[in-house]
């Protein structure tokens, strides 16, 4: 038995330990909240990441570490990395840590980004105003995560509004990318180096948090997605990857811009739980215990509605054909993810009317 330690211990943890006891791993999650949503599902120590005692209680007896969200302190992954190996490498954790390094780690490897320049003072915000221009998004270079520490700059009477808020941090602008679609791709190397690729997905946002995925993203030409893959591999390759790994990216006419990786299972990737041969989350598992890739192809079309907020009643969604319903077992708070619906069905017509019947049935609106 492959004994699997997780760094957080939210629905990403709680699903990949559903994920992994069919493969008979063992799970041990670390995470500070006490009612953590994968505490209910496996051993969960209580303590804070950067406490060694606590690292080394939760680093005794596993085989492998991973995490399940990215602002884990980078120094406690190399610390843990000493004593067992962690998957995927601390030095993915630091690049998607901060957004300036991320971007400036893109460029390098050739992958298109949103102009942007790092903003330190308020006559830096000038300065790099005057170079990437209006509209723009001015973001906290960390700790950013589903559209906070985030702000749109459209007109210049909105830039002292935005300094004010976000001022005194280390931050980036960014030029607002007039976008056609947001896209994503999941992609997965094993501790081979074999690679492997989901079907791109088409994402819809509100308020900063991911609403609605479609998989197969709809009316997609094959050059984005050997686009998509050529970036995930050069990023795969240079970190030297093990596990799951996320790009969100814009479509713009024919070119990706990408804005942002996830060195961890992801939102946009529920859906390959009943949608894909191979989840997304077994698939992480396969490449961090040195197990073969399973297969990443779509099984017909999907579709994956977050549940935010208000939890929606059972009744109505499994009444409508191809409906599956995931549930975190988390406290009801406005804003908060507490589950996802994910939809399949064999084709695109049948998927977008049962996609309309979910939002019906679903207490918030969900564009
Ligand atoms: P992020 O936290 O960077 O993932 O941003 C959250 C959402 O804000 C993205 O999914 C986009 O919808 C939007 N967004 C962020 N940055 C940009 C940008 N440079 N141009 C256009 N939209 C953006």
């Amino acid at each position: 038995m492959t004994r699997v330690g997780v760094l957080g211990g939210g629905q990403l943890g709680r699903m990949l330990a559903l994920a992994g006891y069919p493969l008979d791993l063992s799970f041990r999650f670390l995470d500070p909240a006490p009612d953590a949503a994968a505490g209910r599902f496996a051993e969960h120590i209580v303590g804070d990441y950067s406490d060694v005692e606590v690292l080394s209680r939760f680093a005794s007896g596993l085989d492998v570490i991973t995490y399940e969200f990215e602002n884990v302190p980078v120094d406690s992954a190399r610390l843990l990395s000493k004593l067992t190996p962690v998957y995927p490498p601390p030095q993915a954790l630091e690049m998607a840590q901060d957004r300036v390094v991320e971007k400036s780690f893109f460029r390098r490897l050739g992958i298109l980004t949103p102009d942007f320049a790092q903003v330190d003072t308020r006559s830096g915000l000038d300065v790099a105003l005057s170079r990437i221009g209006l509209p723009a998004v001015l973001k906290t270079r960390r700790f950013g995560y589903d559209g906070k520490g985030q702000l749109l700059l459209r007109r210049p009477d909105d830039v002292e509004q935005a300094w004010d808020a976000l001022g005194g941090r280390s931050l980036i602008l960014e030029r607002l990318v007039p976008f056609d679609r947001e896209l994503s791709v999941i992609a997965v190397r094993d501790r081979k180096g074999s690679l492997a690729f989901y079907p791109l997905v088409e994402n819809h946002h509100s308020e900063g948090i991911l609403r609605l995925s479609l998989a197969p993203a709809p009316e997609l030409a094959p050059a984005m997605q050997s686009a998509a893959e050529e970036y995930a591999t050069r990023l795969l390759k240079a970190l030297d990857y093990v596990g799951v790994l996320a790009i969100e990216l814009f479509q713009v006419g024919g070119e990706l811009i990408a804005n942002e990786m996830a060195p961890r299972v992801h939102n946009s990737g529920h859906w390959t739980i009943e949608g894909a041969a191979t989840s997304q989350f077994e698939n992480h598992l396969r490449a961090i215990a040195g197990l073969p890739l399973g297969s990443t192809t779509a099984m017909g079309f999907s579709a994956m509605l977050n549940i935010i907020g208000e939890l929606p009643d059972a009744q109505s969604v499994l009444a409508v054909p191809g409906a599956h319903l995931h549930l975190y077992g988390k406290a009801p708070r406005p804003g908060r993810k507490l589950g996802h619906i994910t939809l399949s069905a064999s084709n695109l017509d049948t998927l977008k009317r049962g996609v309309e019947q979910l939002q019906i049935a679903m207490p918030s609106p969900l564009h």
